[in-house]
């Protein structure tokens, strides 16, 4: 054995593992190590070595010096036998990025735990995670997609990995997990789930075997895989996911899992659980295995830039969704309601007319991942406009062949002649084999809406698939879009920002550029406490508002910091920012084929 790493769960109320490292011939020069600064699939530099407390190196039982070269790399005194190197990680972040670890279970990413040896990238490695002695662990067992070689029925002992970059691809969840199987394409499927929490497994079972057959349809095959592992961090308030090449880590709230009770249609919060397991699974293919040249190999030292992340998060986040109605668990109504959501967050940011998605996946280590206050108003998402232009691209591409081609063909091919065949995606080439397979001049369509700032030209396409695009006011600050506005008396103005709740009032978080509160003088971070001298709150708030006509003027109290402002207030007619789609009744026949070729696979 050349690389060998061994985890300790050393102690669980300081939060901390204790790794071990050993090298059979380290470099004799001095061995260098260092830690990754960022994880793959989250482009942002977290620098995990900021949580290596203590390292210690030794060779032939004797201690030897090790010195930190900067801030992730360490370099150890030259020796010609085995080197040994040990050292504690500080694990408390509940994230599915890096890792946490107490007495109720221990999670980790090998980004954080595992120091590379430079110049063994490529070479085999083991790992051993050892099992508690501590009685009070005796029921913990592991559960990750790494390949076992030499483990007990609770999965303690060793794994093979083929190379760090397969290594730190597999995280690991070790605790009382509650666990699953389904197979799909004759493989199994595991879900597991971390923390306190019901759910109907029965439920979750069909209506994710039925998820990962349609994004298996869809491509043609699963790629190779051992197995395929869905792990789950139940929490109170929790979302995000991460994905890997044969796993993905996700976290969820406690309501979002179905309960025997569960109607047959999936509620809000189920649905987006749904989404998210279908988002992460459908990256098998795009991000894991068909991806930009830019990250072949990874460079995680450092940021690596690319222009395509929009194909690779936006597509993902299209089909996360359209497998959800592909594969009937859940209704056209409920999808068109998902998608009028994506719109309304399109729509409500004007940040689209400065910076496309090109540009917006180019600087998503500086802006997309350090979001403030701001972020509406300057930047676009390249998940939520890349998924519209999927949308725009897939029913451009239906549209100009008459349903004889899609984006389901585009995607295929980039499976079968990148991904498939480990060929990495040279900045621009999507949009040329995009022209290439549906045989679809798309340059013009590339040109403004992906590295221009152009709307996307969703009413029209969607009109083209029986499907009504409409645009209302926003009622509240808790309204997501996507349905009509039934129940609500009619909104004719709008103050321009978003709130939160704060103990002597509301506080702004966001204030829309060219809107009433901006022109007002208000800011994110004022309080405000009162309208024409009435005390508001978040509960009161946006009836207050509504009850106004466009172009009235409102005196408003609000805190800026400790000092008290009065600013006044022309109430601007509500913009129409919330949309909501509806199949349209009087469908003409083409049309309402145009929509079972769409959305039935
Ligand atoms: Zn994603």
């Amino acid at each position: 054995m050349t690389i060998k790493y061994t985890v300790s769960l050393h102690n669980p109320h300081a939060h901390t593992f204790r790794v071990t490292l050993e090298i059979s011939h380290p470099d004799k020069e001095g061995q260098i190590v260092s830690l990754p600064a960022w994880i793959p699939g989250s482009y942002m530099i977290r620098d995990f070595a900021k949580n290596i407390i203590t390292i210690g190196a030794s060779s032939n039982n004797k201690a030897i010096k090790i010195e930190k070269t900067d801030k992730s790399t360490w370099k150890i005194a030259p020796t010609t036998s085995k080197l040994t190197l040990s050292y504690d990680v500080y694990a408390w972040d509940l994230s599915v990025r890096s890792a946490h670890f107490d007495m109720t279970h221990a999670f980790f990413n090998g980004s954080s735990l595992f120091l590379m040896p430079h110049d063994f990238e490529s070479e085999n490695c083991y790992l051993e995670i050892e099992k508690p002695l501590d009685p009070k662990y005796a029921d913990w067992k592991v559960t990750t997609s790494l390949a076992n070689e030499i483990t007990s029925s609770s999965g303690f002992g060793t794994y093979k990995a083929e190379n760090y970059d397969d290594l730190i691809d597999h995280p690991v969840e070790i605790g009382t997990q509650s666990e699953f199987e389904f197979e799909v394409e004759s493989t199994t499927h595991r879900m597991a789930f971390t923390g306190q929490c019901r759910y109907d497994s029965k439920r979750l079972k069909s209506d994710l075997t039925k998820i990962c057959q349609t994004h298996c349809t869809m491509f043609g095959e699963l790629p190779q895989l051992e197995k395929y592992i869905f792990m789950t961090m139940v929490t109170g308030d929790g979302y995000g996911g991460l994905e890997h090449r044969s796993s993905t880590s996700l976290m969820c709230s406690r309501d979002d899992l179905p309960l025997v009770t569960e109607p047959d249609e999936p509620n809000e919060k189920y649905r987006n659980y749904l989404g998210l397991c279908s988002h992460e699974y459908f990256h098998t293919w795009n991000i894991k295995r068909i991806k930009p040249a830019n990250f072949m190999p990874y460079d995680l030292t450092k940021e690596t830039y690319t222009q395509q992340l929009w194909a690779f998060e936006g597509i993902t986040s299209y089909y996360d969704e359209l497998a959800l109605v592909r594969s009937k668990v859940i209704s056209i109504e409920s999808y068109l309601e998902l998608l009028g959501q994506t719109i309304t967050r399109v729509l409500r940011g004007k940040g689209r007319f400065k910076q496309s998605i090109a540009e917006s996946s180019f600087e998503a280590w500086t802006k997309f991942y350090k979001q403030d206050e701001s972020a509406a108003n300057n930047i676009v998402s390249y998940y939520a406009k890349g998924a519209l232009l999927a949308l725009c691209l897939d029913l451009t591409i239906r549209k100009e062949t008459k349903n004889a081609k899609s984006l389901d063909d585009v995607m295929r091919h980039l499976w079968l002649n990148y991904g498939k065949r480990e060929i990495g995606l040279a900045e621009g080439e999507i949009e040329r084999i995009a022209s290439e397979v549906s045989g679809v001049n798309l340059s013009t369509f590339f040109k403004k809406y992906l590295y221009g700032v152009e709307d996307l030209p969703l009413k029209s396409l969607l009109s083209e698939f029986g499907v009504d695009f409409n645009l209302r006011p926003t009622i509240s600050v808790d309204d997501k879009g996507g349905k009509a506005n039934k129940d609500n008396p009619q909104v004719t103005a709008s103050i321009g920002a978003r709130f939160a709740a704060d103990p002597v009032g509301v506080k702004i978080i966001q204030v829309f550029n060219e809107e009433s509160a901006e022109l007002a003088g208000l800011s994110a971070g004022d309080t405000i406490i009162a309208i024409n001298n009435l005390q508001v709150n978040k509960s009161n708030i946006d009836k207050i508002i509504n009850s106004y006509p466009a172009n009235e003027k409102l005196i408003i109290h609000a805190f800026r910091r400790d000092e008290l402002k009065e600013f006044t207030l022309l109430l601007k007619p509500a913009e129409l920012t919330t949309c909501y789609l509806e199949i349209n009744n009087k469908i003409h026949k083409d049309k309402m084929k145009n929509q079972k070729e769409w959305l039935f696979l």
